[in-house]
């Protein structure tokens, strides 16, 4: 029997069936969105931080409804656009778009980025969002814009409903595969409410009249993937493999993505140890990127300006402020440059590559990949 003081049942944010489990708890963190003011001494506030995952659908998902203030938008890295183009030219090249051109619509992202420019290239013309037009040919969430959807059994039925007859929906997601291949329990935040596999999204689909009609995965965040659907058509061969590769990773398997949360501990001791090393050494230790997911991160590993001098951020919206949770300020990479760090842990790998190359002032080995 439920006491009045049980926690309501979790349901799920697709079936609204209760039947699931959590597979990873970070206890309370601060909100990954609000990065305070440098002189706000804080405490910040703190919310439950726990992943769910539905054992009918598979959808993996935020157990609790905490609604956060609005996103600092980070610029665009250079790797996102450059893996736009390339989604962009796959899915035109294979033949899953509408014949002749047509409209295209977006679902747009807190994220910002937009798919409308390269779609215009294969002629389809951008109708707004909420305009006189109520569907498109091409409908597009993919900027990662679902997953911002408390609702996404409603979500995902809107984009849906906005695609012509005879058209296309476009989805893009990072996949919860490449998370817990990579060890990512850190892309866990608040705001976002979905975490996607690929079986669990063609699940998803077809409950609601839609069949996976292409099927591409690219390297970005270690796995992202994009998939296009329309109502009928067939599956493609590159589908079957993806399906399979995520399921053998375990994706569906409650145990199998519970091993995130061992990835915690592992990731939060190495760190702190390798911080430490540092201090005692003398060496000055700054970071790159104030990521959302370089949140959750330093405050298990308890950071502060002893251990982490400052975090470099290339979005002028996060200078002047410090990350949540801790007293580390968000810094501009020409006050990076000016302070001749030591070493710059950088928490977002795909743009490892990037900063060297934009700031060639600080020696190319003191940049690490903070997660390896
Ligand atoms: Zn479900």
């Amino acid at each position: 029997m439920q006491s009045l003081t049980d926690p309501a049942p979790i349901t799920c944010r697709f079936c609204g069936k209760d039947d699931g489990r959590i597979v990873l708890d970070l206890g309370h963190q601060p909100s990954s969105e609000l990065f305070p003011e440098a002189g706000d001494a804080g405490p910040d506030p703190v919310y439950p931080l726990r992943m769910w995952l539905c054992a009918r659908c598979g959808l993996a998902q935020l157990a609790d409804d905490t609604v956060v203030p609005e996103e600092v938008l980070g610029r665009e890295p250079a790797a996102l656009t450059e893996q736009r183009r390339a989604a962009i030219a796959a899915v035109a090249a294979a033949g899953v778009l509408p014949a002749g051109g047509g409209t295209a619509m977006e679902f747009p992202s807190p994220h910002g980025g937009t798919w409308l420019d390269g779609l215009s290239d294969h002629g389809f013309a951008a109708v707004p969002l909420g305009g006189r037009a109520d569907v498109a040919d091409v409908v597009v969430d993919a900027c990662f814009g679902l997953m911002h959807e408390a609702d996404q059994q409603a979500a995902l039925r809107t984009r849906i409903d906005a695609v012509a007859p005879g058209g296309t929906l476009v989805l893009m997601f990072h996949s919860l595969a490449a998370i817990m291949d990579g060890g990512q329990w850190n892309a866990l935040r608040l705001g976002h409410y979905a975490y996607y596999s690929t079986p669990g999204m063609v699940g998803m689909l077809a409950e609601l009249g839609m069949t996976v009609t292409s099927a591409h995965r690219f390297p970005l965040y270690g796995g992202t993937v994009v998939l296009t659907a329309s109502r009928g058509g067939a599956h493609p061969p590159a589908l079957d493999e993806l399906l399979a590769a995520e399921r053998a990773t375990g994706v569906l398997d409650a145990a199998a993505v519970g091993e995130l949360g061992a990835a915690v501990g592992r990731t939060v001791t190495a760190l702190r140890a390798r911080l430490e090393e540092h201090r005692a050494a003398g060496r000055r230790v700054y970071g790159y990127a104030a990521a959302s997911r370089a949140v959750s991160l330093l405050c298990l590993v308890g950071a502060d300006r002893t251990l982490l001098a400052g975090v470099a951020d290339a979005s002028p919206a996060k200078l002047g402020r410090r990350m949540p949770g801790t007293d580390v300020p968000v810094i501009a990479p020409e006050e990076l440059v000016a302070a001749e760090p030591d070493v710059v842990l950088v928490f977002v790998s795909d743009v490892l590559d990037e900063v060297r190359r934009a700031l060639p002032q600080i020696p190319a080995d003191r940049w690490v990949d903070a997660g390896a």
